[in-house]
């Protein structure tokens, strides 16, 4: 028997544990949150994720699907929204919308020198029934 093999690329895999890691702390705050309430079950949970996040949106779909079994989360519809990324640029005094973070300025094509939205990754809501 030798080892299965493993197509993946590392980088991969980290990318999937750091999403991971996502879900469940996602988990944990719905648990706290609903400590107090009688049977809970969550209904509806709308996520935020920026673009400029780091966060990989389908590999989250997929963690959080497979995390929230046996939990609060279980039968939940989880909606993630993505917050568009906008940059500023110190040189030209102008933000400018980022699709990832390494979009230069569009006047200057210098890096951004401040990233001014895009960056969250948060719980909008919650419904629990
Ligand atoms: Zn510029």
């Amino acid at each position: 028997m030798g080892r299965l093999p493993d197509r993946r690329p590392a980088t991969e895999n980290l990318l999937t544990m750091h999403e991971l890691s996502i879900a469940l702390n996602i988990i944990d705050i719905i648990d706290e949150t609903c400590r107090n309430e009688k049977d809970p079950a969550v209904r509806e949970i709308v996520i935020r994720v920026g673009d400029l996040s780091g966060v990989d949106t389908e590999a989250l779909s997929t963690c959080l699907h497979i995390a929230s079994r046996n939990t609060l989360l279980q039968e939940a519809h989880v909606r993630i929204l993505r917050q568009p990324g906008t940059g500023w640029c110190a040189h030209c005094r102008k933000e400018f919308p980022m699709e990832d973070i390494l979009t230069p300025c569009p006047e200057c094509f210098q890096p951004a020198s401040e990233l001014r939205e895009g960056r969250e990754m948060q719980i909008d809501s919650i419904v629990v029934e």
